[in-house]
């Protein structure tokens, strides 16, 4: 198999000391690190290519094997499976002394870490949203331990691990070969606190919470609400995630919305339409008079200001629009026949010709 320029990949002269190499290691992978680049899949490919190369480069007898025979498995040598991984990297390696914190992810588990955020979906009805609400969530949360104070630790005091005994990696056996991935339970190091015994190390303890949350009038299909602090409990320290209320809407069998308007269809008979007539409405509180002028049309809309929906953080409202239908009168006695006969005559305009149908 073939590999990359190791030097090129880590910006490095081929004549570069072991400190050269060490350092500009560090710097590249403090950028490129999977937890600063959160869902990045370019960062964690270049963060790959940059531990295998400081894999190689760091070790003097890869390096010579590497210098020497363009392989650092040496001559015609077999490279296991998983060198390409280029696991073996160790917190410590990347960031040294760097005090960090609060980065989140799997490395960053001996400073303080916030807590995850949670998302519950809320349904709601249409008078639920317009008139605001207050809803009691029961929600599967997590609070610090108490007896450890978020840490997981009984006592200071370092202990071998057993995990790894001490060792600080797992896999990878002897030899010259020796990869291995480093230790998830002491980060590498070879030794760790002993857990507490009253969260099992977790840090923290399950715990059901009632929220109460206020739901703003007007809150919108789709939106996300925050409410800070009622996440999961955070680690080390680590102050606590975030609760995300997702607001799903239930539609609405009179009123339709759109954004801070709501829309309403309004039957008008025949002759409302034709002579003008004042008729009722309903709006989310109840109901108005609208004026519908002679003559309208079916599709014509009908606005009443001000009577939609609120508009949260303020005091303003949308609009009610009725869209006017028109419905045609079906008649059965002759006397009614007669008298649509005369109007027809008395209105003989085409109503075709109009809309260009022909002519
Ligand atoms: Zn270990
Ligand atoms: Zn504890």
């Amino acid at each position: 198999m073939s590999h990359p320029d190791y030097y090129q990949i880590l910006g490095v002269p081929r004549t570069a000391s072991d400190e050269e190499i060490k350092k500009a290691y560090r710097k590249l992978a403090r950028k490129h690190h999977p937890d600063l680049n959160p869902g990045d899949a370019k960062a964690e490919a270049e963060f790959k290519k940059l531990s295998e190369a400081n894999e190689v480069l760091s070790d003097p007898e890869k390096r010579k094997n590497y210098d020497t025979y363009g392989d650092p498995a040496g001559p015609g040598a077999q490279v296991p499976p998983g060198f390409e991984q280029g696991g073996g990297f160790s917190f410590e390696d990347i960031f040294g002394g760097f005090a960090g914190g609060g980065f989140g992810g799997r490395p960053m588990r001996h400073g303080p870490e916030r807590g995850e955020d949670l998302i519950h979906t809320v349904r709601l009805g249409f008078r639920e949203a317009f008139e605001g609400t207050r809803l009691s969530l029961r929600v599967n949360r997590s609070e610090p331990c108490l007896a450890c104070r978020g840490t997981g630790e009984a006592s200071k005091k370092q202990e071998v691990c057993r995990t790894c005994n001490g060792k600080g990696k797992l896999g990878g056996g002897g030899g010259f070969l020796s990869f291995g991935r480093t230790c998830p339970d002491c980060q590498g190091r070879g030794t760790r606190a002993p857990a507490c015994p009253e969260c099992g190390g977790a840090g923290r303890h399950p715990r059901q919470e009632t929220v109460t949350i206020a739901i703003p009038p007007g809150v919108e299909d789709g939106a996300k609400l925050r409410v800070a602090g009622k996440g999961e409990a955070g680690r080390r320290g680590g102050g606590p995630g975030d609760l995300y209320l997702q607001i799903s809407m239930e539609p609405d069998a009179r009123f339709e919305r759109k954004g801070p308007n709501l829309y309403v269809k309004l039957p008008v008979s025949f002759s409302e339409a034709a002579l003008g007539a004042k008729v009722e409405v309903p709006t989310p509180e109840g109901h108005q008079t609208i004026k519908v002028p002679p003559g309208t049309q079916t599709g014509a809309r009908l606005r009443l200001k001000g009577q939609g929906m609120p508009i949260p953080r303020g005091s303003q409202r949308g609009d009610l629009i009725a869209e006017v239908a028109v419905v045609t009168p079906q008649i059965q006695d002759e006397r009614s026949k007669e008298l649509l006969r005369e109007l027809a005559e008395l209105n003989d305009a085409d109503v075709r010709k109009q809309r260009g149908h022909h002519g």
